[in-house]
């Protein structure tokens, strides 16, 4: 089977092709850096993870670019509100350079906690502001722009294709135009490119510009960035479902515009975590203005494994949207307590390495295959550990071959749960070894060994099994 994804842009579950053989370009929108990410972004961020390593599994390389907001995003859709990095700076009453690098490395603890693979290359908005007004610059020349009072704007009616991501309807827009406007703008869906300081207040990020003092638009950070390291034409772009209808349709609007090529080939998107409120009708999206804002340290203070979120999310499919509540996490913490116990179970069985069972592992990869069906996969996996026609090693090898993309960190359970030593590992082995040559003396011995160590073994159909003794053994 060919791996089949679905995208934005079709509005289908599309064949999945690189533009070169075998290798993937992949651009994911990154932090906003100027307050914690909350459980609803990482969940994105999760998405995203799993397709990365979905697609590594299937044997693509994958160059992965993710960049880190630090300027230019206003509260405001429409042009208008601050900064959301100069408002993190004065509330804090730290310096907007000090706001984004430790909300930044916040992200990356997160990013950790959750197993989420780093990109190949983490790039900062203000560290390609030349880039950004190179952009701007090209577009000016082919005649995409006009001059405000507060800044450069793109006339979104001269991109002909201008919506087709998110199938806005622009004549519709522009009769019914009752979006906040910025005064002056042509049309409601035409953004900014360049915004001014304004004149009474020194901004603590501007530069200089063919224009004038100012800060780059956000979306002109994306399209210039990923433009600069995986090229003009790309083959997956990724972010949240709120992202579709402004900031990647602007992104097109300027990348397309300025190469005359289509962009990204798969425009992806996650669906989002809802907060459970009292209604069954009455979900909530979460939001940092909402205050419904719970993070991943907030979980850990709960009481919470960080990867059980991570399994929370696998429980659902991308496009889902996910409900959260305390009650539905614990779920998941049965879930991956019952996987861990079996790892732990499994783990002891460590004689021989053996292959993975490929009838599950196709099953596995299929279900990635077909959209990344993380739930089928999940249910894959524990047909697999609870398939009583599978030896335990052989189950331990398929799931040490699916870890790579669930990212569970089967290896870390093993080891945490039973501090297994070589020489426990080693007396196991012989007392298999011994048993399997009938032997039965010098496996009793070997047997009486492990109990003096603390160790007890049982036989089972699926091989033997180490428990730490209890007082009573
Ligand atoms: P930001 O840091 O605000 O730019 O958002 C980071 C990512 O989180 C973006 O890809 C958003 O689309 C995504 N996002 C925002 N809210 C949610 C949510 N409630 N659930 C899932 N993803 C979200
Ligand atoms: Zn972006």
């Amino acid at each position: 089977m060919m791996l089949r994804l679905f995208n934005t842009l079709t509005r289908s579950v599309d064949t999945f092709e690189t533009i070169e053989p075998g290798k993937v370009r992949l651009y994911t929108c990154g932090p906003t850096v100027y307050n914690f990410a909350h459980i609803g972004n990482l969940r994105t961020y999760v998405f995203e993870d799993i397709l990365k390593r979905s697609l590594c599994f299937l044997g693509y390389t994958v160059n992965h670019v993710m960049n880190v907001t630090d300027v230019g995003h206003l509260v405001s859709d429409a042009d208008t509100g601050e900064d959301k990095m100069e408002m993190g700076a004065q509330r804090e009453g730290k310096s907007v350079w000090d706001i984004a690098e430790y909300y930044f490395q916040v992200f990356r603890r997160h990013m950790d906690m959750l197993n989420l693979l780093e990109p190949d290359l983490w790039c900062k908005a203000t560290d390609h502001i030349a880039e950004q007004i190179d952009l701007v610059r090209a577009l000016e020349q082919k005649g995409y722009t006009y001059t405000l009072a507060d800044g450069i704007y793109y006339d979104t009616s001269k991109f002909a294709d201008y919506g087709r991501l998110a199938r806005l309807d622009r004549d519709g827009l522009m009769a019914g135009a009752r979006i906040e406007m910025v005064e002056g703008k042509r049309h409601p869906t035409d953004f900014a490119l360049w915004k001014f300081s304004p004149h009474d207040k020194k901004r603590m990020m501007e530069w200089d510009s063919p224009w004038g003092v100012g800060f780059p638009g956000w979306h002109s950070e994306c399209c210039a960035m990923a433009m600069k390291y995986l090229g003009d034409e790309i083959d997956i772009h990724c972010g949240g479902i709120d992202h579709i209808a402004v900031h990647h349709t602007n992104e097109i609007a300027q990348s397309e515009a300025v190469t005359g090529k289509q962009w990204a080939r798969f425009w992806m998107h996650g669906e989002f975590l809802v907060m459970a409120k009292e209604g069954p009708d009455d979900n909530e999206r979460m939001s940092k203005s909402s205050g419904n804002f719970i993070t991943l340290d907030t979980l850990v203070e709960q009481g919470y494994d960080p990867l059980v979120y991570r399994y929370f999310c696998l429980n659902a499919h991308y496009r889902s949207p996910l409900t959260f509540s305390w009650e539905a996490l614990d779920g998941a913490v049965n879930a991956y307590q019952r996987l861990k116990a079996h790892v732990i179970e499994l783990g002891s069985q460590m004689c021989a390495a053996e292959e993975a069972s490929h009838i599950h592992l196709d099953q596995f990869r299929a279900a990635l295959e077909d959209d990344l069906n993380m739930p089928r996969a999940l249910s894959v996996m524990w047909s697999l550990v609870r398939d009583p026609n599978v030896s335990g090693p052989v189950k331990m090898a398929t799931l040490r071959a699916m870890d790579p993309v669930l990212g569970f960190n089967i290896e870390a359970m093993k080891r945490t749960e039973l501090e297994l030593d070589q020489d426990i590992q080693q007396l196991v082995c012989q007392r298999e070894d011994a048993r399997k040559a009938r032997d039965f003396g010098q496996a009793d011995l070997i047997r009486a060994e492990l109990l003096a160590r603390g160790y007890v073994i049982e036989d089972s159909p699926e091989g033997p099994r180490l428990k730490r003794s209890s007082p009573c053994n």
